[in-house]
């Protein structure tokens, strides 16, 4: 047998090819509750579960947002099983939305011994289970994150080996189940390297992934790869986004089979107009792209919505209106045409980097 052909593989392949639909992309709204926590006390507000409800109902009830410009938001468990206040289920909000459900699936990282705090993603062990529970629940695509450091020795063989093998693993147990596998390893962007040495890393370790994603008889055609886009690391100059795009296109070009539907990147503490120019820059490039080349933000969906929000039921309608904003911006860039006209929210030009990134 080559790839997956077992009895989810139609619907795999529609909703893959569903998600890379041009003009939609991912809301990546899965923090964990660790992560969240962060967020809300930048806004001073309790970590608490009615408060990380009150934000999720924000983004995924904001008039139009989802309908027009999103095909797949990606949640955290406890959100897969909450609903608005008024009694919904988030999950029947985003599929009357048309954006289908998806679940972080990884449970975190660890260290690799050994290694100079290089890591493994965990949460192989009772996956094929919880896939299932999630599928049942509305669930159709997943995500797991990989994440890998580029210094001058690094990242080492055996972390992208690893990391690959383990992504390979998750994904052929999501398809089993019916889910969507979102291949996710991304090479933080911490460093003085220039853009020459992220796509060297970059192209390894995409190699290695679709290496191991062919040995694991995974279906290419169902599943998503959400990489980092290629740029200099966050202590060096930045570049132009044309520079970005041609950059990034290239590691894709040589790595990344034209079976994959689309590619739909993170944003890696990128400002959230800088991540919206330089997705935008890559789809007005000429040249081979056979996927799409879509979206799955967090922070530069999120950051300037959360600022304008506060925390506050009164400033419920300007945070939607920054929402609304940034998906339009970021839909116009999956089709190359973004004007850079958004309407600036609270920060949009402010890095959203975070040293050493836990999600
Ligand atoms: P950022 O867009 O904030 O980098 O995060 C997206 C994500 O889902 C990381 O796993």
């Amino acid at each position: 047998m080559s790839a997956y052909v077992g009895k989810y593989a139609d619907e795999l392949i529609t909703n893959a090819a569903y998600i890379g639909t041009p003009g939609k992309g991912i809301l990546a709204a899965d923090e964990s509750t660790g992560t969240i926590g962060k967020r809300l006390s930048s806004i001073n507000v309790e970590n608490i579960e009615s408060n990380r409800q009150a934000l999720r109902e924000l983004l995924f009830c904001t008039p139009g947002a989802l309908k027009n410009h999103i095909s797949g938001v990606i949640l955290f468990e406890e959100t897969l099983y909450q609903s608005t206040v008024s009694g919904k289920p988030f999950v029947d909000v985003l599929k009357e939305a048309g954006a289908l459900p998806g679940i972080k699936v990884d449970k975190g990282v660890v260290e690799l011994a050994g290694t100079c705090g290089e890591t493994t993603t965990q949460g192989l062990d009772d996956l094929g289970k919880r896939c299932k529970k999630y599928y049942e629940a509305g669930a159709r695509f997943a995500k797991w994150r990989s994440v890998l450091k580029i210094t001058a020795n690094e990242p080492s063989q055996l972390s992208i080996n690893e990391n690959a093998n383990g992504l390979a693993r998750y994904a052929i147990i999501c398809q089993e189940n019916g889910l969507v596998p979102i291949v996710e390893p991304e090479i933080l962007v911490d460093g003085p390297h220039d853009i020459d040495r992220c796509a060297d890393v970059t192209e390894r370790v995409l190699a290695a992934c679709y290496k191991a994603l062919n040995d694991h008889h995974v279906l290419l055609e169902g599943s998503l790869l959400k990489p980092n886009m290629v740029t200099p690391g966050s202590d060096a100059a930045k570049v132009a986004p044309k520079v970005v795009a041609e950059y990034t296109v290239r590691t894709l070009q040589r790595t990344v089979p034209p079976a994959v539907p689309a590619v739909v990147f993170l944003s890696g503490g990128q400002s959230e107009e800088e991540a919206t120019l330089n997705l935008n820059a890559m789809n007005q490039l000429k040249g081979k792209k056979p996927w799409s080349l879509s979206f799955s933000f967090g922070r530069a969906l999120q950051a300037s919505t959360l600022k304008t929000w506060g925390g506050k039921v009164e400033n419920k309608e300007k945070a939607q209106t920054a929402f609304y904003a940034r998906c339009k911006a970021n839909s116009e860039a999956t089709l190359g045409t973004y004007k850079g006209d958004a309407i600036k929210g609270a920060g949009v030009d402010e890095s959203l980097h975070v040293k050493d990134y836990k999600y």
